[in-house]
């Protein structure tokens, strides 16, 4: 794996647009005084932290494209650390690991001999982002990004183009409506939207019913194998199961194992494909199966105490995470509690139903 300079940045001026999308629930706040962190994952893939929820960006011939951009009061440092990751990248006298074909290969081979001939190239722009949710931890730096981006084509001139699914923004709430550079220039019903060939890999954004929210997207890099998933995964607590937002606790389950049929394993369940969660830190299948057996379980113990008549306050005094909750009750916002009950909401409207 290719090491990047770690990067700091100087504090920049905050951008407040508090004011819209109000407080998540379950969202774990940023520091503002904290500075964005870069990890390369696989080849043009990068993974930054720091900025609300985690945001993961290809860099390369065709421009950056960004899985989620953190949150309003970070975003003038993510765009800085994301123009600063692009001069690196575009700099680099070392032909990009992710190189396929004979097109983005010359582009690559040919940057090594620029820094002879004349200045670093530019870094190449903001050409596009996608949200895997509408929350405002993973698009409250939209605005600013997509004001600061440049597309093609129809929408030269215009800023980058924005993602999501289709329910995605419809369950966007505050005082405020959000900025008009904010919202999807795009959006995707459906199981699937295919990207065109970006960065020299396929790029696919999967639509996960029912899960986090109705409106989630988790995005493929078919070259990379790097998945970013959203919330439905989330390495610092709980999942955060929105019932409000049309979330779903057997969603999470579902498309937990559905990131286990997709990853591919290097070696039993270790390493292949990175998942990279809505928070906390990058995972592989072994993560995820740990997860989703933890999901399944909280789920078939609070699923056995609603069949035997017990009331919400009694299963919440049974204490049924007890055994996770050194690693997963360290979210304030999201407590065990919040988590039972939104658990509890989920199976008994279901029970409800049938
Ligand atoms: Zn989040």
């Amino acid at each position: 794996m290719r090491t990047v300079r770690p990067i700091l940045l100087a504090a920049a001026a905050i951008v407040l647009f508090a004011a819209f999308g109000g407080m998540h629930i379950g969202a774990q706040q940023p520091r503002p005084g904290g500075d964005i962190r870069i990890l390369p994952l696989r080849g043009n893939i990068f993974m930054l932290v720091g900025g609300g929820a985690n945001i993961v960006a290809s860099v390369g011939r065709d421009g950056v494209l960004l899985i989620d951009t953190g949150s309003a009061e970070m975003s003038d440092k993510v765009l800085a650390a994301v123009r600063e990751l692009s001069r690196q990248v575009t700099s680099s006298p070392m032909p990009q690991q992710s190189c396929v074909g004979i097109v983005h290969c010359v582009w690559w081979d040919g940057s090594r001999f620029l820094g002879t001939t004349a200045s670093p190239p530019a870094p190449r722009p903001i050409a596009g982002i996608i949200n895997t949710s509408f929350d405002p931890d993973h698009m409250g730096g939209n605005a600013v990004i997509v004001n600061a981006g440049s597309s093609y084509g129809a929408r030269v001139g215009q800023g980058a183009w924005v993602i999501a699914h289709e329910n995605a923004p419809t369950h966007v709430s505050g005082s405020s409506p959000l900025p008009a550079a904010a919202l999807p220039t795009e959006t995707y019903l459906g199981t699937d939207k295919k990207l065109n060939f970006f960065n020299g890999e396929g790029v696919v954004v999967w639509h996960r019913p029912a899960a986090h929210t109705d409106g989630d997207s988790v995005v493929q890099f078919r070259g990379s194998e790097v998945l970013a998933v959203g919330d439905i995964l989330n390495m610092a607590s709980y999942p955060v199961i929105d019932i409000d937002k049309g979330g779903s606790v057997q969603g999470i389950v579902d498309s937990l194992n559905w990131i286990l049929d997709v990853a591919i394993v290097e070696h039993m369940m270790e390493g292949g494909t990175l998942v990279v969660p809505g928070h906390g830190r990058v995972t592989d299948s072994a993560d995820v199966a740990y997860y989703r057996d933890m999901m399944t379980i909280v789920r078939d113990r609070v699923q056995e105490m609603i069949k035997r008549g017990m009331t919400l306050p009694q299963i919440k005094a049974a204490k049924l995470t007890r055994d996770y909750d050194p690693r997963l009750a360290r979210n304030p916002s999201w407590t065990p509690d919040m988590f039972i009950e939104a658990v509890y909401r989920s199976l008994n409207s279901r029970t409800a139903k049938e």
